[in-house]
């Protein structure tokens, strides 16, 4: 800040309290300068006197006219100050405000000059300068225009949590925004600072980590930058998670991808830690992170330790475990047992086994281990890192990060409180955890496996989960407590309390087991549990109101979704692809017809959700646009798929892909209760994708009692099988609901289902321009819906259209041609210009200088890419027949006529840019972008997928914004209508003869 004195003490005559800044004195006689005022804040060295703040020249008395704004915004930055420093109780900090309030005046200082109207101007430059500068001096701090702060001071951590959720999902992170909705509070890392250093232990001494063997010490591979390397980062990397202490996130490397320099320095980044040449020196900047202690949703009282480490190492962590090395991992741990990494379904397989074991009554052991990923061994893990050949790849990154004692900064409100150090194990939250811990059990299981391989043994692990069952109880027994000593010897301690027997047969329990259990404290389950998520067991009361609970535990999701804090589209986004596939882990492992009641519940939350969200009316209409609302996107529906229905299809998908461990495990035939279920099960999902019996369905066993055969003979008949099921049955429902429709109903749905129809309600909303308000995304989604607007619907339009309910008519009636109508189609016009210029292409919007034949006809755009012209002439038709996209191939064609002639003047291509109402587009508008996107040159700062999609969701988004606003109009003017006998006003393009309206041609 510059340091003025107070009180100028150079006054001139005409000038008399501006202080001597070279602007004044530029040349007398030369041209007028606008006095520069004097700027009073700085009271660096001390306050002016009261004496001085009288000291000035002629000042104006009232503010100019001109000058009003600017003035109350002094007024108010001033005010602001004043205001909060009594509220805090700062005395100085109030006078100092009120000596700069007094000293405002300033800058309404009188100047003398000839000419008329010169003194408001003046006064006008005056106070803009003093505006400016304040803005300038005190940056960000000085609002130029009063700011509304509507929110409370304090906000909740509800609030919190919502604002971030929002954030995330238009960043496009919606499954982080569906949990963060839900998060606990955070805790107060200072009070848990006891409990998270007792989860870091001393581990074994930096020099005892054994070295990586010579031969494993420059492992070959080949990192591949291009799309594939870009795709990687995208999915894996740029997932919005936490950073680390330095704060660099995955976005941070994802918007450098354009620039061919930067990826090189990424992929030496992973090439360096890969291979392990990178210094060791880096390691504590590299491998430090910052811990965090979150509440666990069980048992609130513990903390889960969650280290978020620098995003460099997790990169180059996630690109060594998914390129090349997802399937040795899978070779090496499947045959043993161990489904935690890389077996896509492990959990369910455990679980559908589980089941199974139980319904032929078997017993099964549960062992669960304490603070397992924190205290597993790092030896005996990097041991076997070294002496398997299908993990040696790993080798070097694993040293690398794992033979030091890496810091862990616990901070609290970007303070750090205390640093710790990872000793042993891995830390939660990077990608090296789940492998490490799968190598230090190996031993402890293979060593099991090669004592106890019985055929009818049963031993799998899901990373700390240890699921044993057998024929023979003693057998069992001895089994584990064998695991449970070799175990220890790689650190991990089982917390028995939390273990368990189940057994449900109906025979008393042996005498071993018992024994067991009472010696070790470990409770016996005799009707149903929870095992990794799902209830198994044989009291199915005791299973559905399990199933009922986890729906319930939900319930807090829904409430904070149904928030209105929570805009409409964000809001609608998050339940379609974040909620909805919260029960979908359940429906691939629970008996459908246990899950029904909970089912049914969930859905109905779902639905409930939704209509407080779109504040659906109650009409007769409801029925059929509840079933439209659980139909994907691209059937005109908003992904709100109903588990009722799919739980059949996603319980027959996890089945069949569990199909060859249930074979193996029980290769004489499944036991009846599972067999029963798998049968009910093939019956309803025949009765849901082939109804009829007509369609030629590859994807099904041709009989129930086939089913593990069908699946285990080839695994592809299993792959995406859900989904393909899935897929089929929505086809139907849509078939369905298309045969019972009206025939404008007909026509809405099938405009809706073609091409493009759904950009505008998948697109994540990540800039302003891709955002609906709320009122926007009601209307629009009314609209799809085929809902009136509002329960009082008038009878008739503006025009005498009877609507009979409908609001399609309102979305082109001709007296809004010339208003609204037009609005949208300039917004979709100037969508498309912006994106041919974005590309580097010259657009001319509304080309004045083009003028043709008598009618002096114009196209919307001239478009100039490279050497081509084209001629582009956008409209937006309302299709009012069932046959797809009709309406744009009639507009087409008479726009190609009307035009032909001028673009062969021209030498230009015609490009006729024809949406319907609905969303879909004409060929040519889809072939138009397409072919803009091939425009996308290399090293642009987007990529042309980028390009496209930005491209296609902004005019998509614009025509449905268009709609609502059209149809908000075009009601308030019916209702007009409606309530007194005056005529609304017609745009000029409407003539009235003798009741009748003529559009004039324009
Ligand atoms: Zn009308």
């Amino acid at each position: 800040m510059r340091n003025t004195r107070y009180g100028s003490s150079r006054r001139r005559n005409s000038q008399p309290i501006l202080p001597p800044a070279p602007l004044n004195r530029a040349g007398r006689g030369g041209p007028a300068q606008p006095p520069s005022p004097q700027f009073l804040p700085p009271f660096v060295n001390r306050r002016p006197t009261p004496r001085e703040i009288a000291e000035h020249g002629p000042l104006c008395k009232t503010v100019p006219v001109l000058c009003r704004d600017t003035w109350v915004a002094l007024v108010n930055f001033v005010g602001r100050r004043y205001i909060q420093a009594m509220n805090s109780r700062n005395a100085e900090a109030a006078v100092d405000a009120i000596i700069w309030l007094l000293h405002l005046p300033r800058s309404l200082t009188k100047c003398r000059g000839g000419k008329k109207n010169r003194h408001a101007r003046s006064i006008s430059a005056q106070i803009r300068a003093y505006h400016e500068r304040l803005r300038r001096e005190h940056g960000e701090s000085y609002p130029p225009f009063p700011r509304h702060n509507h929110e409370p001071a304090e906000s909740s951590h509800e609030d919190r949590q919502r604002k971030r959720a929002v954030a995330e999902a238009r960043s496009g992170y919606l499954g982080r925004a569906a949990r963060t909705l839900v998060s606990q509070p955070p805790l107060q890392q200072s009070a848990i600072l006891d409990k998270l250093k007792a989860q870091h232990p001393a581990g074994p001494p930096i020099a005892d980590i054994p070295q990586v063997p010579l031969h494993l010490r420059s492992p070959l591979f080949d990192i591949q930058g291009g799309k594939e390397f870009k795709d990687f980062i995208r999915r894996r990397v740029a997932t919005g998670a936490a950073p680390g202490p330095s704060g660099f996130t995955g976005e941070m490397i994802l918007a450098t991808l354009h620039d061919e320099h930067c990826v090189d320095l990424w992929i030496r980044i992973i090439h360096d830690l890969r291979s392990g040449e990178m210094p060791a020196a880096a390691k504590e900047y590299l491998l430090a992170s910052r811990l965090v202690g979150i509440p666990k949703q069980h048992d609130p009282s513990k903390p889960r330790p969650v280290a978020p480490g620098e995003i460099f190492f997790r990169m180059s962590m996630l690109h060594a475990l998914h390129h090349e090395n997802a399937q040795p991992i899978r070779q090496l741990f499947e045959p043993l047992g161990m489904l935690g990494t890389s077996v896509p379904g492990g959990c369910e397989q455990i679980v559908h086994s589980v089941q199974a074991l139980l319904d032929a009554g078997r017993f099964v052991v549960e062992l669960d281990f304490k603070d397992a990923y924190q205290l597993a061994d790092r030896i005996a893990a990097l041991g076997t890192v070294y002496s398997q050949p299908n993990l040696q790849q790993l080798a070097p990154i694993l040293h690398w990060s794992h033979s030091i004692h890496s810091p862990l900064h616990v901070c609290d409100d970007g303070e750090v409180l205390d640093s710790l150090t990872s000793q042993q194990g891995s830390r939660q939250g990077c990608p090296s955890g789940g492998i490490m811990f799968e190598a230090t059990s190996f031993k402890p299981v293979s060593a099991t496996r090669a004592r106890f391989s019985s055929v009818d043994d049963f031993l799998r692990t899901f990373f700390d989960n240890v699921y044993f069952s057998g024929l023979i109880p003693e057998r069992i027994i001895e089994a584990v407590k064998f695991f449970l000593a070799e175990a220890l010897r790689v650190n991990l301690v089982a917390n028995l309390p939390k273990c368990k027997i189940i057994y449900t047969g109906a025979d008393p329990l042996p005498d071993c087991i018992v024994e067991f259990a009472r010696e070790n404290g470990i409770p016996i389950v005799r009707e149903a549990t929870i095992i990794l998520g799902a209830p198994v067991g044989r009291d199915q009361a005791a299973i559905k109101q399990m199933c009922i609970k986890v729906v319930e535990s939900h319930d807090r999701f829904f409430s904070a979704l149904a928030h209105d804090n929570i805009p409409v589209h964000e809001g609608m986004l998050i339940l379609s692809r974040s909620g909805v596939p919260r029960l979908s882990y359940l429906s691939r492992c629970v008996r459908p017809e246990l899950l029904s009641d909970a089912a049914r519940l969930f859905d109905k939350r779902v639905l409930r959700t939704a209509r407080q969200k779109l504040q659906l009316p109650d009409t007769d209409k409801l029925n059929a646009a509840t079933l439209q609302l659980a139909l994907p996107v691209k059937h005109v529906g908003f992904g709100l798929r109903p588990v009722r229905s799919t739980s059949s299809l996603a319980f027959q998908g996890s089945i069949a892909a569990a199909a060859p461990a249930l074979q193996k495990l029980f290769p004489l035939g499944l036991p009846v209760p599972f067999q029963h279920a798998i049968d009910a099960n093939w019956q309803r999902v025949k009765s849901l994708v082939d109804p009829q019996n007509d369609a030629k369905l590859t994807s099904l066993p041709k009989k129930p009692k086939d089913t593990l055969r069908f699946y285990s003979e080839d695994r592809s008949r299993a792959h995406k099988l859900q989904k393909m099921l899935t897929a089929q049955y929505e086809r139907l429902q849509f078939e369905r609901l298309k045969s019972e429709a009206g025939p404008e109903d007909r026509a809405r749905l099938v405009s809706g289902s073609q091409q493009m129809a759904g950009a505008c309600w998948a697109t994540i909303p990540f800039t302003r321009s891709l955002r609906m308000s709320d009122s926007e995304y009601r209307a629009a989604a009314r609209l799809r819906l085929g809902l009136p607007l509002s329960d009082n619907m008038p009878a008739k339009c503006a025009c005498g259209f009877a609507l009979n309910g409908s609001v399609a008519h309102l979305t082109s009636c001709v007296i809004f041609h010339g208003s609204y109508v037009t609005k949208r189609h300039d917004e979709v016009v100037n969508c498309l210009g912006r994106g041919i210029r974005r590309l580097g292409g010259f657009a001319h919007v509304e080309p004045r200088h083009l003028r043709f034949d008598r009618d002096n006809r114009r196209p919307d755009i001239d478009v100039f890419i490279g050497d081509q012209r084209f001629l582009v002439d956008g409209s937006v038709r309302r299709p009012t027949s069932s046959e797809p996209l009709r309406a744009t191939i009639e507009a087409a064609t008479q726009k190609g006529e009307y035009y032909k002639a001028q673009a062969e003047a021209a030498r230009a291509t015609f490009v006729p840019f024809i949406i319907e109402t609905f969303g879909a587009w004409g060929d040519r508008a889809l072939k138009f972008v397409k072919d803009l996107r091939k425009a996308v040159l290399p090293g642009s700062s987007f990529d042309a997928r980028e390009f496209y999609y930005l491209l296609c969701s902004e005019i998509a988004v614009a025509v449905q914004r268009g709609n609502a606003r059209t149809i908000a109009y075009a009601l308030q003017a019916a209702r007009a209508r409606d309530s007194s006998d005056i005529a609304p006003r017609w745009p000029r393009s409407v003539v009235q003869v003798g009741g009748s309206l003529i559009v004039a041609v324009r």
